[in-house]
């Protein structure tokens, strides 16, 4: 990271160290242009960030990020600034005092129903369990057209409860479709073509994105503050959209999270990466981090999960009134062309990493006129050519 001590001219101030903001900055200085970064937190990495804790294990502070992708501009994108631990995500359920897999598979419907079906017969059983509907609008009519009422209500509805403080009947389809069904017996929590963790970790990677002597990082500071004081082209911005208008037509809502971080002096806590907990305690789920980076160690540090309003904006709340409301603050932001917004906050999209670096990249091509293949050849080129 490079700190200037004259005030020259950046192309782009950025707000946000996050996947939306570091990805735009790195693409765009690899194009030749300069790039303020403000950050208001005392770290890059927004809430991928990772670091050591006191016992030294390699934890996530803001809970549990495990990377996945279709997308092979994105890997290869990412690719220049990490190597990569192969890494299939897993997922046990706590329910009726079983362990059972999430997403729901064959395993899961035999130990929950007392059965023993084999793989061609689940389609046909969860058919005549499921309940018909003559359309899918809420989350809570995605999992009870797919597998009924009686698995919707042990592993969703005090789940998503929980999770967001509503009903899944309150929740549009997205929230509850992010889980598929499955017919065999693969419990991977994702299908996605790359699977993937950072080799050392989230922050190391971030660190390489932002390494560029026409990237300037300034963490601690709202970019309010530097505003008035810095001279740039246009505004990249990754906060709460809401916020940025002054909440001009009120709060948007998002879901917030508390993390009770702790470190167990013993080397393995419980028998799967992410224990999700649907109708028990307070928290979700339970997450052991050793699992997603690999580490040895001979202690073990674990994460709870609870899900709480107020405190920093995590989740957006994908339901119709609140996609209402931010359509008002979007028309708003399309109406500022020197102000560009991205991000899961400033776009109110519950999106993932790799959707999050796709939209930063997409932006990328709009600015330059150049295809996302083209941005990420050039930058892989440039990358290679410094490190000659
Ligand atoms: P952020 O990471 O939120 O970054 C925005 C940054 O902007 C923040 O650091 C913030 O401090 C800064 N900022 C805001 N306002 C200002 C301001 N005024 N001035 C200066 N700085 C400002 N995705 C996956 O793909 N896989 C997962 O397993 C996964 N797990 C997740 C688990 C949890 C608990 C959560 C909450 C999210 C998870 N995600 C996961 C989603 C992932 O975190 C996001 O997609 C991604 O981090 C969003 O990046 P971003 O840059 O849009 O936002
Ligand atoms: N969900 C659930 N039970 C589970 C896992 C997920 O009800 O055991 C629902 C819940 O509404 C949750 C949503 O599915 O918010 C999406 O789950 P995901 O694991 O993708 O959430 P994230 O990792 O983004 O918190």
């Amino acid at each position: 990271m490079h700190i200037v001590s004259s005030s020259p001219h950046f192309d782009y101030l950025v707000v946000g160290a996050g996947f939306a903001g570091a990805t735009f900055s790195s693409q765009m200085a690899r194009l030749g242009k300069r790039v303020m970064l403000v950050e208001r937190r005392p770290h890059i990495g927004g809430n991928a960030y990772d670091h050591y804790d006191d016992a030294g294990v390699l934890i996530h502070r803001y809970g549990p990020h495990i990377f996945h992708t279709n997308s092979a501009d994105v890997f290869n994108f990412l690719s220049q600034f990490t190597g990569w631990r192969n890494y299939e995500h897993r997922v046990l359920a706590s329910v009726a005092g079983h362990l059972v897999p999430i997403p729901i598979n064959l395993d899961t419907v035999n130990c929950l129903h007392g059965l023993a079906l084999s793989e061609g017969e689940l389609e046909g059983y969860l058919g005549s369990i499921s309940e018909a509907r003559d359309s899918i609008s809420t989350s809570e009519d995605v999992i009870v057209s797919r597998v009924g009422r009686d698995l919707y209500e042990r592993m969703f509805q005090g789940y998503t409860r929980k999770q967001w403080g509503l009903d899944p009947s309150q929740l549009d389809a997205s929230v509850a479709a992010r889980i598929p069904v499955r017919f065999n017996r693969d419990d991977r929590y994702f299908s996605d073509n790359y699977q993937a963790m950072p080799e050392r970790g989230y922050t190391r990677m971030f660190e390489n994105m932002l390494d560029h002597p026409l990237i300037t990082v300034v963490l601690d500071t709202d970019y309010r503050d530097v505003l008035k004081t810095t001279a740039f082209g246009e505004l990249i911005y990754s906060g709460p959209v809401d916020e940025y208008f002054d909440f001009r037509f009120g709060k948007l809502p998002y879901r917030s999270l508390r993390f009770r971080h702790e470190t167990v002096d013993q080397e393995k806590f419980q028998s799967a990466p992410v224990i999700n907990y649907p109708n028990d305690h307070d928290y979700t789920r339970i997450t052991e981090f050793k699992y997603l980076t690999g580490q040895s160690h001979s202690k073990t540090s674990i994460v709870y999960e609870y899900p709480c309003d107020g405190g920093d904006p995590y989740y957006p709340v994908p339901r119709a009134e609140n996609a209402t409301l931010y359509k008002k603050y979007e028309e708003l932001s399309n109406q500022s062309p020197k102000v560009h917004f991205i991000g899961r906050l400033a776009t109110y999209r519950y999106y993932n990493m790799d959707q999050v670096v796709a939209q930063a990249l997409q932006l990328c091509t709009k600015l330059t006129g150049r295809s996302r293949g083209e941005l990420v050849r050039a930058a892989i080129a440039q990358t290679v050519a410094a490190a000659v």
